[in-house]
């Protein structure tokens, strides 16, 4: 393909890396000359790329692109502070991203869920095998590991607030520029390319016009308990359902470090969410008195995907884009993965960082690929919301079927596993039937039922043996 030979200029102020490694320690250009159209070779440098956030997402993001032969930057506004989370990983995440097992808190091995009228199943203890667990980690342990180790492999880390970027024109191939604050100092760097992985807020996406997502709003207190209470909650988390937690998800105390974190979300009725807090902190009354707040807390969750996830030379990964799980509200595995997965395109589409990458070659190699491995599971778990958190009857068949072991053993081996639960064919219709069963206890009319077309979606689920999570 014809190069358009674009030359241009652009006179910065340099940002220097706060750790130089062995690849990065020459002086940095002042410029960046771009001198290529889409996928065309770079003369006589490499392909600079700006990852924005430092989470799970950005990291995995630098870690792929540096490693790949991409010259990478990672902006990271306060790496000393800590994302307001639960801080629960499936426990493929250890292996995959390679987290030292001394790095967790706890290992959560039984979980109960709790319905309206108190009923309780205990979820875990008999289905776990003796070698799972659920890991619990502190995200500024589980952040500042993934960082170092994006910096190692040679992304250079910037502490620094991006403040605006620049973009000329998504359709030609002239550098954006990211303006940003070091220690309230402007700078400003020129890459061909940026990585969106800041959050449910992200300024990458708005930079984009990436469009809105609905959020659900978190909020969450840190509480110390007395030894005795915290000897409670060793290995064991709860989940709580009921209009009094939450109107639409799940309430939870999670086991951390030395304390728990109690706390709730809700998409529908975000301006109650402290209604609903008062509400778990009353069901849990017992179990933490003599506690003591240590921090509150309180962040947005993503609840569905951007409308738009690439434009130009921009990604958005993680949060930014999206990738929040329904029904579990789980995002930290989904941010490290999808970090990957871009930053992998890329390296692939840049051939080692040797040529331009277009819209096309993010569009193709990572959001195909995504949509392809996640978008079911997405939409399936938007439906499991739908159906079991939206009203009590639900709730209520929801906890008496988790007391279900082959719905106990098909939910962690697609949550702990991140893949396909191969289930038992029997057993998946005795799971239709139980499914049916408990929405008849507990009084579920057709209406509803009809229109989510639960029969057929239980039927196809039994045959595609469908992620569960
Ligand atoms: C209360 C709560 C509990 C949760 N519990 C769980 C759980 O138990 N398990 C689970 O899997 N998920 C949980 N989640 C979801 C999970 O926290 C997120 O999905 C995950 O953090 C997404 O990672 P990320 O890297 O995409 O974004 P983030 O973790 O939000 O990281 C974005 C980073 O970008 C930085 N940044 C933002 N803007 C700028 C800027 N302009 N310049 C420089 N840096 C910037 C931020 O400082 C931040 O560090 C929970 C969420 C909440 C709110």
């Amino acid at each position: 393909m014809a190069a358009l030979a674009l030359t241009h200029n652009l006179h910065l102020t340099p940002t220097l890396p706060l750790k130089a490694t062995k690849q990065h320690q020459q002086p940095k250009p002042k410029t960046l000359t771009i001198t290529a159209t889409s996928s065309s070779p770079l003369s006589g440098r490499k392909l600079r790329a700006a990852v924005i956030g430092g989470g799970p997402a950005g990291s995995s993001a630098a870690e792929a692109l540096a490693a790949g032969g991409v010259e990478t930057f990672l902006f990271e506004r306060s790496p000393s502070t800590a994302k307001p989370c639960g801080g629960a990983i499936p426990l493929c995440m250890i292996d995959e991203f390679s987290i030292p097992l001394h790095l967790i808190d706890r290992h959560v091995t039984r979980m109960k869920i709790i319905s309206p009228s108190n009923l309780t199943v205990d979820f875990g203890s008999k289905t776990l095998k003796s070698h799972e667990f659920i890991p619990m980690m502190r995200r500024e342990v589980l952040d500042s590991f993934l960082r170092s180790r994006a910096q190692s492999n040679g992304a250079q880390f910037i502490t620094g607030l991006v403040t605006d970027i620049e973009v000329p024109d998504f359709l030609s191939s002239k550098p954006y520029v990211i303006h940003h604050t070091i220690n309230n100092r402007k700078r400003s760097l020129a890459v061909d390319l940026i990585v969106g992985a800041d959050g449910a807020n992200s300024r990458v996406a708005k930079v984009i016009n990436a469009g809105n997502y609905r959020c659900a709003i978190a909020f969450q207190e840190r509480i110390k308990l007395p030894d005795e209470k915290m000897e409670y909650y060793h290995n064991l988390a709860e989940m709580y359902v009921g209009n009094d937690v939450s109107p639409d998800f799940y309430a939870w105390v999670f086991p951390k470090c030395d304390h728990v974190a109690v706390g709730t979300g809700t998409v529908c009725a975000r301006r109650d969410i402290k209604v609903y807090q008062r509400g778990i902190r009353e069901r849990v009354k017992e179990k933490i008195k003599g506690g003591r707040v240590i921090k509150v807390e309180a962040h947005p969750i993503p609840e569905q995907p951007r409308p738009r996830r690439v434009r130009g030379r921009v990604a958005l990964v993680g949060d930014a884009a999206g990738y929040v799980t329904k029904c579990s509200g789980e995002g930290i595995y989904f941010a490290a993965k999808s970090g990957r997965m871009c930053g992998e395109a890329i390296v692939k589409a840049s051939e080692g960082g040797e040529r331009m990458v277009s819209e096309e070659d993010l569009k193709r190699e990572y959001l195909r690929e995504w949509d392809n491995k996640y978008v079911n599971t997405f939409r399936f778990l938007d439906l499991l919301q739908r159906v079991f958190y939206g009203s009590d009857v639900g709730r209520e068949a929801l906890v008496e079927l988790c007391g279900d072991e082959y719905v106990q053993r098909m939910t962690f081996d697609s949550y702990l596993y991140k893949k396909m639960a191969s289930g038992d064919t029997w057993d998946d219709v005795k799971l239709v039937l139980n499914t049916f069963g408990s929405f008849m206890r507990c009084k579920v009319v057709g209406r509803e039922m009809e229109a989510l077309k639960l029969p057929l979606f239980f039927f196809s689920m039994a045959r595609k043996k469908v992620e569960w999570m």
